[in-house]
């Protein structure tokens, strides 16, 4: 059985360390959220896993990590200052403040809701009764455009420093530096930038845990390509990005392609598409892909006046601005979904029932967890040695647990996903030979709960991880 609510993730997450309430001693920070000991090895391995996937193992892609803090006419070249902006809407009644589209998005769906304009907001909250969710009243005021961007002051004297802002997208990062990129990588088109990194946004209704939050990681590429070649890269996008997605285990079911409406278009698009996920509130995106043509290019070389365009190596003659494919993840949202998709509790014989994430073993933020059948001490250091040897020889959180029974303990390590558990007994240390050979271990498998005993020696290669 899956998990059939968000509270059952948001419980467990708490419970077992892989996301905390952000600030929590101090009454929390309304939707922040920390990364706890688990959870920052599973945002690790998807953030390594992204790497590997469309940097490594990809000959058109480089890699970028760029300031979060820009100058800030980058932000008014992007459009952001004027453009990146959502409906709000406050209620007369109580005067809390939402979103307008996002209330009717629930009432409505998102495609009708995303067609809606600012005018046209208020008049159909009211006409679709759609009441305040903190009041219960339905008076609302015209909605307003509110723009997302954080803004902040560099400079030690306050007032008189700059307006600056915190990045709400880490796209501009690379499109500010696709000339330093171009000139010192000698890519040829076509070829891709990728970058993971802190995002930003004033969000007028974050919420759903770490769906919508203020302060979020995205892993984004641009991907440029010859005028006219936009539409395959498109297409290769698409499907390279929705293989990536059920390549992890998530269930294609729950998965999704929305096209957007014309209307629905940002400012700088002329096509997108969003895979969602078909979350416990409903559908939601996971990942939008757009194609951003030249806009952002040819505004930066406008604004900064510096010639952005590219040279066709093989004639010197032919230069210009390249045509953009942009790939664009949240990583919180994927490990949000990752979560979700791994929740599953099994009813065993008896009535018992075993929570266990089943994570892909690339992602698991625990690879293998060595477990000594009990603390006598020549067990533990035994155990101890096997533990080193994995940590040497395997990439990834090898853990150790001597807590409790050795039932309990394969409990503990299912509920954080372990994909392997390794029991070190009285056989591995040659005391007592019916429970298995000197030297050998059990491995015990998460989620066919199969034992095999194998030489220490050939644990390594039994356990070895795809890549
Ligand atoms: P939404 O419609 O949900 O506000 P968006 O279309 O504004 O999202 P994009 O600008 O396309 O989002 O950002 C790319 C990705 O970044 C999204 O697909 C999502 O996974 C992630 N993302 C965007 N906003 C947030 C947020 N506030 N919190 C967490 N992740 C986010």
């Amino acid at each position: 059985m899956p998990a059939s609510s968000l509270d059952q993730i948001v419980s467990l997450c708490k419970r077992k360390g892989f996301i905390f309430a952000g600030s929590d001693i101090y009454g929390g920070l309304a939707n922040t959220w920390d990364y706890g000991p688990l959870g920052v090895e599973l945002k690790n391995n998807v953030k390594r896993h992204w790497w590997k996937t469309f940097v490594h193992k990809r000959h058109d892609m480089v890699g970028l990590d760029a300031a979060i803090l820009m100058n800030p006419k980058a932000w008014e070249a992007s459009g952001h200052i004027s453009n990146f902006n959502d409906p709000l809407i406050d209620c007369k009644a109580c005067k809390q403040r939402f979103r307008g589209d996002k209330l009717l998005e629930e009432k409505l769906g998102v495609e009708a809701a995303a067609v809606i304009t600012l005018e046209q907001l208020q008049p159909m909250l009211t006409a679709e009764k759609i009441a305040c969710p903190h009041c219960g009243k339905c008076d609302w005021t015209p909605a307003k455009k509110f723009n997302l961007m954080f803004k902040t002051q560099q400079g030690v004297i306050e007032g008189e420093g700059t307006d600056i802002y915190l990045r709400p997208e880490t796209a501009q990062g690379i499109f500010v530096n696709f000339k330093n990129i171009a000139q010192t990588s000698r890519l040829r088109l076509p070829f891709g930038v990728a970058q993971i990194g802190k995002a930003f946004r004033n969000e007028i209704t974050p919420g759903n845990f770490t769906f919508r939050t203020r302060e979020f990681e995205q892993m984004e590429i641009e991907y440029f390509v010859e005028p006219g070649a936009e539409g395959p890269a498109f297409e290769m996008w698409k499907d390279t990005v929705w293989n990536w997605f059920t390549g992890l285990g998530i269930d294609a079911t729950k998965l999704r392609i929305r096209e957007h409406a014309t209307d629905e278009l940002s400012h700088y698009s002329s096509r997108t598409l969003d895979i969602e996920y078909d979350f416990p509130w409903g559908w939601g995106e996971l990942f939008g892909l757009a194609n951003r043509g030249n806009f952002d290019l040819t505004q930066h070389q406008t604004f900064s006046k510096e010639d952005l365009q590219y040279t066709d190596p093989d004639d010197p003659t032919k230069k210009f601005l390249p045509y953009v494919v942009e790939p664009s993840f949240g990583c919180d949202r994927t490990v949000l979904t990752l979560l979700l998709n791994a929740y599953t509790e099994e009813e065993l014989e008896g009535g018992d029932v075993r929570v266990v994430m089943k994570f892909d073993r690339r992602i698991a933020p625990v690879k293998v967890a060595v477990l000594p059948l009990s603390k006598k001490e020549n067990l533990i250091s035994k155990a101890q040695e096997v533990r080193s040897m994995l940590i040497d020889q395997m990439d990834g959180n090898i853990d150790f647990d001597v807590t409790g029974s050795i039932g309990k303990r394969y409990r503990r390590q299912d509920e954080a996903g372990t994909p392997s558990c390794v029991t070190i007994d009285f056989g591995t240390i040659g005391e007592d030979a019916t429970q298995g050979e000197v030297d050998t271990v059990t491995i015990r498998d998460r989620d066919t709960l199969e034992q095999k005993r194998v030489p220490i020696s050939e644990l390594c290669t039994s356990l070895k991880m795809p890549n």
